[in-house]
């Protein structure tokens, strides 16, 4: 069975949230700023690939366009000029002014991408963890992954699982162990930096809270912050006294072996 880390997070907070998207397998709601964060990624992505493609031993080789802001926003602006997933004149708007303040924070002096939208796939007991880190720069104090947060409007504190969940992915990839973690928040042109535990604490947390998925047979509601933005209230005990019935459809619930 495959996991991520948002299907973890979602196990941690509620498990009867966790047990109707993954194991009944009840679609979320689509999220309206998936297509500006699914943009602004590509954005990025294009634009740190285009300095790691760079040839810095050699300036002549330096396209000297590869750092500009024009650069990043023209990355942008291919996909608003998509036709097959267009962004509205909003989220275009919103997004060039959210790139002008990313490229500003680092006054066009980038460091050097070591990884770019690296996806990883581990094993932990009978999971696949899968996920997808956004960047890891190679920097004088050791490696650092960068991740973009669109979502958030303001400042909140990077999530040890998460922390957790990418350090493994990257050693998973490498074999290296990351220094650093960093959220670059495209709202507030902010960072967070945090120092990343090492791959084997940060495994064992992890294999633990999959045991305990593994292990879990009632799936008990746990009311929280997160209830706002769940897209189960319907079905949910703690919302309504008479909840809607789950839909008796669904995938096997247990793996049924231990580890
Ligand atoms: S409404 Fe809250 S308690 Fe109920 S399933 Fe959703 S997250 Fe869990």
């Amino acid at each position: 069975m495959k996991l991520s880390y948002t299907a973890l997070k979602t196990f941690q907070q509620c498990n009867f949230r966790y047990h109707l998207r993954y194991n009944r397998g009840l679609p979320s709601r689509p999220r309206p700023a998936a297509q500006s964060s699914r943009a602004l990624h590509g954005a990025l992505h294009l634009f740190h690939q285009g300095l790691k493609q760079q040839h810095p031993s050699d300036p002549a080789l330096f396209p000297p366009t590869a750092n500009a802001l024009d650069t990043l926003l023209a990355h942008l602006k291919g996909y608003y000029d998509n036709p097959l997933r267009p962004l509205t004149d909003e989220q275009y708007q919103e997004g060039r002014a959210l790139l002008m303040r990313y490229w500003e924070a680092y006054r066009g002096q980038f460091p050097t991408p070591y990884l770019l939208e690296e996806k990883f796939t581990l094993h932990v007991g009978p999971f696949v963890l899968t996920g997808r880190i956004d960047r890891v720069d190679d920097t004088p104090d050791g490696f650092e992954i960068i991740d973009y947060k669109l979502a958030q409007r303001s400042i909140i504190p990077p999530d040890p699982l998460q922390l957790d969940v990418y350090q493994l992915g990257f050693h998973a990839q490498t074999g290296e162990a990351a220094k650093k973690l960093s959220f670059y928040y495209l709202r507030t042109g902010q960072t967070e930096t945090v120092e990343a535990d090492e791959p084997a604490a940060a495994q064992s947390r992890v294999r633990g809270l999959c045991r305990d998925i593994n292990r879990e047979q009632e799936f008990h509601p746990q009311e929280g912050a997160w209830c706002a933005s769940c897209d189960f209230r319907e079905f949910c005990p703690t919302q309504s006294r008479t909840p809607r019935p789950i839909p008796a459809k669904g995938r096997a619930t247990q793996l049924g072996f231990d580890f």
